[in-house]
């Protein structure tokens, strides 16, 4: 990272996630006065259960050389390698398996660990941004409290439906693809032994009929890595299209969904069949896997780009500009490598606009083709069932499948 070459700028971070936290740390930490405001009133927690570790996920940590990053015994606190990523069967044999060296965490875990990065008092949840306005060399944003604030730079972190977006962008459209994930997480410890050995050293890919499926380990309690304490987590993306969607996404208080059915809110009905499907479709240790969970959540799969980052002093990075499809897994990455390119171009001379329309053009081209490829691996795998086990272009990546 450069040290900044423009004066100190007053920057407003909004959305506290993944990506708003990376970026301000790293702009904190070159001399920009930053200050992230997040509208969840409390520390945000279980947000999606399980995320894998692009090398541009950590890359704060390794480069510290603490936290996500392994001793020299190899001991991780807060993310584990697995070594294998074997596809299975119907009945659980192995049928293809290549050693990819994956790196997993939870999302608590992360956020945890940034949050540990960036002082505490410039950090402010209940802060909801309902309205930004531009005026010259800067920006005014109004939080639904009444509070207003100026800023040199807004940094719009606030994910795929961001308020900010819809402000700068409102046209950019958010486009179901026509499929959910169902997801969840089950304590190792709470599985038969026999049924959580295949998942001690390996990420398993079942390969299904206009679905797949995969299940891998995360931290458990206490952020814990050893065998045995850990959690597994797994993601099954079934399709759903029309009224079927729209009634998956009720919840079982009668509250429409948009994206996200949470843990417990799922209604009976759907997870009875969820239940029953997985008796009936899946590999005996994932079948027990699914089974062994009690409260299974939905987040429905969309797509969303916006075709510019950059409105006058406002940028917008992560899920906010570009929402990927969980399949390249590199939505957390993404998110993080927007805030070190701009900390970067920032850094490059003491013409803001001309740094931010350099970081435009380049985190732009980044998001179309990670994008574009991870719609084709939905196609294939959702629609056009082609996709192949130990096909090597499935490999996560932000830039290329491996990296
Ligand atoms: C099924 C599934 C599996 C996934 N698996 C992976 C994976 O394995 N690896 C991976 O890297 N990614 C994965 N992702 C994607 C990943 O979750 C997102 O890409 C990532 O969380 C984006 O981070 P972000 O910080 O841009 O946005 P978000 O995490 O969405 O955060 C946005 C933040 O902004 C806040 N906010 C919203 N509106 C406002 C407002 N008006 N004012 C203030 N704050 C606001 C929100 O409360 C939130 O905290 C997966 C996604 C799905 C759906």
């Amino acid at each position: 990272m450069k040290e900044s070459g423009v004066k100190p700028l007053q920057i407003a971070v909004v959305g506290g996630s993944i990506g708003g936290l990376t970026a301000a740390i790293l702009l904190h930490e070159v001399g920009h006065d930053v200050h992230v405001f997040e509208r969840s009133a409390s520390a945000l927690e279980d947000r999606g259960a399980g995320i894998v570790v692009l090398p541009m996920t950590e890359r704060y940590f390794a480069e510290k050389g603490s936290a996500l990053g392994e001793d020299s015994a190899g001991n991780s606190d807060l993310a584990l390698t697995l070594t294998y990523w074997t596809y299975v069967d119907r009945f659980g044999s192995a049928i293809d398996a290549a050693a990819t060296y994956n790196r997993f965490t939870s999302w608590n875990t992360l956020y945890r660990a940034l949050l540990e990065e960036f002082p505490s008092e410039r950090y402010h949840l209940a802060h909801n941004v309902k309205d930004c306005a531009q005026f010259v060399g800067g920006v005014t944003i109004a939080f639904e409290h009444g509070e207003s604030r100026n800023c040199d730079l807004l940094v719009a972190a606030d994910g795929i439906a961001s308020t900010v977006r819809g402000i700068v962008s409102p046209h950019t459209t958010t486009d179901y693809a026509g499929y959910v994930a169902w997801r969840g997480t089950v304590l190792e410890r709470n599985l038969e032994p026999a049924t959580a050995a295949i998942f001690e050293d390996a990420m398993i890919y079942q390969v299904l009929d206009h679905a797949h499926i995969l299940a891998y380990a995360i931290p458990g309690l206490g952020d814990s890595t050893v065998p045995g304490q850990r959690a597994l987590n797994f993601v099954w993306y079934r399709n759903a299209a029309g009224s079927a969607f729209e009634e998956l996404m009720v919840d079982r208080h009668d509250v429409h969904r948009p994206a996200t059915v949470p843990p417990g809110l799922v209604q009976d009905r759907f997870v009875s069949k969820f239940r029953q499907d997985a008796e009936q479709l899946l590999a005996p240790p994932l079948r027990d896997l699914v089974l062994a969970c009690e409260k299974p959540f939905i987040q429905a799969i969309f797509d969303m780009a916006a075709d510019r980052f950059v409105h006058g002093r406002i940028v917008l990075i992560g899920d906010a500009a570009t929402a990927l499809r969980p399949h390249v897994a590199a939505g957390t990455a993404k998110a993080c490598a927007d805030g070190w390119a701009l900390c970067d171009h920032l850094g490059d001379g003491d013409d803001l606009d001309a740094s931010l329309a350099n970081w435009e053009r380049q985190q732009l081209s980044l998001a179309r083709t990670v994008a574009a490829r991870s719609r084709r691996m939905g196609q294939r795998a959702q629609f056009d069932s082609k996709m192949v086990a130990g096909d090597p272009d499935w490999r996560f990546g932000l830039f290329e499948p491996g990296n």
